[in-house]
C-alpha cells in the first residue's frame, strides 16, 4: 500500500487519467447528484478503492444503507482516509490519504445503528469497486493473506520471476524496448501508472529507458552490494529494474530508469484527454 501523500500529480496529469466527472469531484471537490451514483444501491462483497489512485479505502463490510442518495460507510480502512474541517466549520471533508482526492464528507452522531455511529458519505465517482472474488488488482494488495501464492495466481511465471523475484529479462527481447507510442506505462502487477511515454528515450541498452517516473510512483533502494539502485513500484513493491545516473544521456535528468518490459503495461493516450 502506498504511503500517505505518496501520489502527487498536477492538474494536467490528473486530467490525463481521470474522466471529466472524476476530475470535477476528486480534484475540484464536486458532488455527484444524489441517487445517481453506481454504488448507491450496491451491496456486493469486495473493496472500494480510490477512483484516482487505486488505494484501498473501504471494505464492503462497512457499507450500509443510509438512504441518503450516496454510498455510506461506517468506517474506512485504517490510515486510508484523512479528515479536514470545511472552511465554514460545519462539515468534515474526507479525502484519500494517498492522493488527496476528494471523497465526500463524514457525519457523526446521526443515530444509525452501526458500530461507529459515523456516516462516510462518499461520491460513487470517487470510488472504484473490486469484487472479492475477481482476478487480482492493486486493491487486494492490502488484503493478501498469502502474497506468494496470490501473486503466482495472477502473474505469468515470467512476470512472477521478474516482479516478485527481481529477475531481469534478456536484453533486446522486451515488447517495449523499441516502442515509442504516446501513453502511460503502468505496473503490470497492480496497474498503478508509473511512466509517461514523454519521458521514454532510446538508450540503446536493450531495455525500455525513462528519464523520470511519475511523482511518487517509484521507490529506490540501493542493492545489497551498494553498486546499483533498484527501482520498484511504490504501491505493490514489484521489481521494475534499476536506475542509473550521470551516464551523459541528453535528457532533463541525466537519469536512466532501466525497466523490464515484463514489469510494465502500456495504455495508449486517449484522444479525448488531450486538452
Ligand atoms: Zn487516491
Ligand atoms: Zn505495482
Amino acid at each position: 500500500m502506498a504511503a500517505p501523500g505518496s501520489v502527487q500529480k498536477g492538474d494536467e496529469e490528473w486530467r490525463a487519467i481521470l474522466s471529466p466527472e472524476q476530475f470535477r469531484i476528486l480534484r475540484q471537490k464536486g458532488t455527484e447528484y444524489p441517487g445517481t451514483g453506481e454504488y448507491v444501491n450496491f451491496d456486493k462483497e469486495g473493496i472500494y478503492g480510490c477512483g484516482g489512485c487505486n488505494a484501498p479505502l473501504y471494505k464492503s463490510t462497512t457499507k450500509f444503507n443510509a438512504g441518503c442518495g450516496w454510498p455510506a460507510f461506517f468506517e474506512g480502512i485504517p490510515g486510508a482516509i484523512t479528515r479536514t474541517t470545511d472552511p465554514d466549520g460545519r462539515r468534515t471533508e474526507i479525502n484519500c490519504a494517498t492522493c488527496g482526492g476528494h471523497l465526500g464528507h463524514v457525519f457523526k452522531g446521526e443515530g444509525f445503528a452501526t458500530p461507529t455511529d459515523e456516516r462516510h458519505c462518499v461520491n460513487s465517482v470517487s470510488l472504484k469497486f473490486t469484487p472479492a472474488t475477481s482476478s487480482f488488482s492493486s486493491l487486494s494488495v492490502v488484503v493478501m493473506a498469502d502474497p506468494v501464492s496470490e501473486w503466482r495466481a495472477v502473474l505469468s511465471p515470467e512476470q512472477f520471476r521478474i516482479l516478485r523475484q527481481k529477475g531481469t529479462e534478456t536484453p533486446g527481447t522486451g515488447v517495449y524496448d523499441k516502442f515509442f507510442e504516446e501513453g502511460i506505462f503502468s505496473c503490470v502487477g497492480c496497474k498503478t501508472p508509473l511512466y509517461k511515454s514523454t519521458t521514454k528515450f532510446d538508450a540503446g541498452c536493450g531495455w525500455p529507458a525513462f528519464f523520470e517516473g511519475l511523482p511518487g510512483a517509484i521507490n529506490r533502494t540501493p542493492d545489497p552490494d551498494g553498486r546499483r539502485t533498484e527501482i520498484t513500484c511504490a504501491v505493490c513493491d514489484g521489481h521494475l529494474g534499476h536506475v542509473h545516473k550521470g551516464e551523459g544521456y541528453a535528457t532533463p535528468t541525466d537519469e536512466r530508469h532501466c525497466v523490464n518490459s515484463v514489469s510494465i503495461n502500456f495504455n495508449p493516450a486517449k484522444p479525448s484527454s488531450v486538452t
